[in-house]
């Protein structure tokens, strides 16, 4: 008995089908991307396994991946020899919205926010982006060592329901079928589909396999109604890092970069090392353009996009691993020669191997954004909008890179361009005035505030540029760069101005003059205030707030209270 099983999509996956397939109707043709991705995935993950389970493989030891098409059935079909799936796993990998970072992010998007093609791309569509061409999707699994009677047919049109049912599949493994819309047959058409598999999945480490093309049929003297097709290799299949930089070209770093997911915009830049010696290694590292929406939302659980692998062998996501908190923009792939092929995640934070590994990718990072900012100033300049903030905690997280992150990093100025943080640390040592011994800052909860602060008018007078803070980690960091090039860091409230001989004489004879008005201030304010002193922080307004020198700046004190400290 074949029991049908008809579910309803988590709510969530309704809204996420909606999106895509309304999104991406002009950037339909990623789906195959998507799929084919996640048979590399599924052949990853079973090659993995079977390190420790060899049985797994039993029956077929080939990793494979086959793209076919049916003119009649309008059908495109994609097959992969991998992990497959078991009925649980269906349901909850593909019924359900598995990554809590898709789930924010649906979360982020109010009722009438539309979600364009960019933004769908920073979350990485997957599996769904299959329904902007088809309008029924069959998928026929079974999960490999386990007996053909356990595999499952999951069936739906995408719109609110999917039908589970037993199937009995002879090999393991995921085939993804689409019936495809009408006004789609563009895609029934080998050439087509085989350019795309070039365009978007050359370096896939498996054998994308499709039929070779029947030449066009001699005068039907010999009917060979040949069913078995005969099957050649559509991609390169090799390793992209493990090919040497001269012969890799931009459009395949992209389209790579593009492939390891969460993003299908262009990488910014990227950097692919060869490391050989007592320890080889090989790393591909990319900067992204744009942030994805997880960093967005200041997600810690969703650190994909760093791959380890073990001579070419996918081991696990590990970012965390790999990379300090504060560069988990980055992606790309580390392959290592040395590691021991069963590593656990929790080997994995004790290796000193992998402790160099990280040196090397931290330092391989940092380069690549050096060189950013000195070669290509605008895709700098928006990198630096993208992930400046998440750069930042670096200041905190990494002392020991700490004057190479402050470089990088970028302020808003009295000196600057309004709002827009372009003035750098070096920027502002190089015009520093006479006599200036420090580089100021001031704090504040936004950049206006920062701007029209009270305090920064003796400043002006003097012509001295203030540097503009009014991120929400700004205090953090700054708690943490106490100097820069030699010059200590000074908040424009806290402690003394520096002032020349002539102006301490004339504020001494104001102090003089008015100090029976301090008295009674002072008296008045009683224990609400330290002191109350005459000012040469001041040029029009009567008075203003200061700080002793390790007082906490107002902006932080409220944000500790805020969070109830
Ligand atoms: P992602 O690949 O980013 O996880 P997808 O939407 O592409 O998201 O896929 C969702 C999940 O469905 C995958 O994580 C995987 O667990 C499962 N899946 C999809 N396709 C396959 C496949 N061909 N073989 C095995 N599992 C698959
Ligand atoms: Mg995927």
């Amino acid at each position: 008995a074949t029991a049908t099983e008809t579910r309803k999509f988590e709510a969530e996956v309704a809204q996420v089908l909606h999106l895509v397939t309304h999104s991406l109707y002009s950037h339909k043709e990623i789906f195959l991307r998507e799929l084919i991705s996640n048979a590399s995935d599924a052949c990853d993950k079973l090659r993995f396994e079977a390190i420790a389970s060899p049985g797994l493989l039993s029956g077929d030891a080939e990793l494979h991946i086959d793209v076919s098409w049916d003119t009649a059935a309008r059908t495109i079909t994609i097959r992969d020899t991998g992990i497959g799936m078991s009925r649980d796993e269906v349901v909850a990998n593909i019924g359900s919205i598995a990554s809590s970072g898709t789930r924010r992010f649906l979360e982020t998007l109010g009722s009438e926010q539309k979600a364009d093609a960019r933004l769908i791309g920073q979350f990485g569509v997957g599996f769904y982006s299959a329904f902007v061409v088809a309008d029924r999707v069959t998928v026929l699994t079974r999960r490999a060592g386990e007996a053909p009677e356990t595999g499952v047919k999951w069936e739906s049109d995408g719109r609110g329901e999917y039908t589970l049912e037993p199937a009995t599949l002879d090999q393991r493994g995921t085939t993804v079928v689409l019936h495809l819309k009408e006004g789609e047959d563009e895609f029934l058409d080998g050439w087509k589909l085989r350019a795309l598999v070039r365009k978007y999945s050359d370096h896939v480490a498996f054998p994308i396999r499709m039929p070779r093309e029947a030449p066009a049929q001699e005068d039907g003297d010999e009917a060979e109604a040949d069913a078995a097709p005969e099957w050649e290799t559509a991609n390169d299949a090799s390793a992209l890092w493990t090919r040497p930089r001269s012969e890799i070209s931009d459009e395949e770093y992209q389209n790579f970069y593009k492939s390891l997911g969460h993003d299908f915009n262009d990488a910014a830049a990227w950097s692919h090392n060869r490391v050989e010696g007592s320890q080889s290694f090989t790393t591909l590292l990319y900067l992204p353009s744009q942030p994805p929406f997880d960093l967005m939302m200041g997600g810690r659980d969703e650190r994909k996009g760093l791959k380890l692998y073990i001579k070419r062998v996918f081991i696990m996501d590990a970012a965390e691993e790999l990379l300090p908190h504060y560069l988990r923009f980055v992606r790309g792939v580390v392959d290592a020669d040395d590691l021991p092929l069963n590593v656990s995640r929790e080997l994995l934070q004790h290796n000193r191997q992998l402790e160099r590994i990280r040196g090397a990718c931290v330092k391989r990072v940092l380069d690549l954004i050096e060189k950013l900012s000195r070669d290509e100033p605008e895709t700098f300049a928006a990198f630096i909008k993208a992930f400046g903030n998440t750069l930042k905690e670096g200041i905190v997280e990494d002392a020991g890179n700490r004057e190479r992150i402050a470089k990088l990093l970028r302020f808003a100025s009295t000196r600057g361009e309004g709002e827009a943080q372009t003035v750098s640390l070096d920027d502002y040592v190089g015009r520093m005035a006479e006599g200036q011994d420090a580089i100021w800052y001031v704090t504040a909860d936004g950049y206006r505030a920062a701007a029209g602060s009270p305090q920064l008018e003796a400043f002006r007078a003097r012509g001295i540029e203030v540097l503009l803070m009014s991120d929400r980690i700004d205090e953090w960091m700054l708690g943490h760069l106490r100097e820069y090039a030699g010059k200590p860091l000074r908040h424009v409230a806290k402690g003394e101005l520096p002032l020349d001989e002539a102006e301490k004489a004339t504020q001494a004879e104001a102090a003089q003059a008015a100090a029976p008005l301090i008295e009674r201030i002072k008296a008045l304010l009683g224990e609400r205030v330290e002191d109350v002193r005459v000012s040469a922080r001041l040029t029009d307004s009567p008075a203003c707030l200061a700080l002793a020198e390790y007082e906490m700046a107002p902006h932080l004190a409220r944000l500790l209270r805020e969070a109830g400290q």
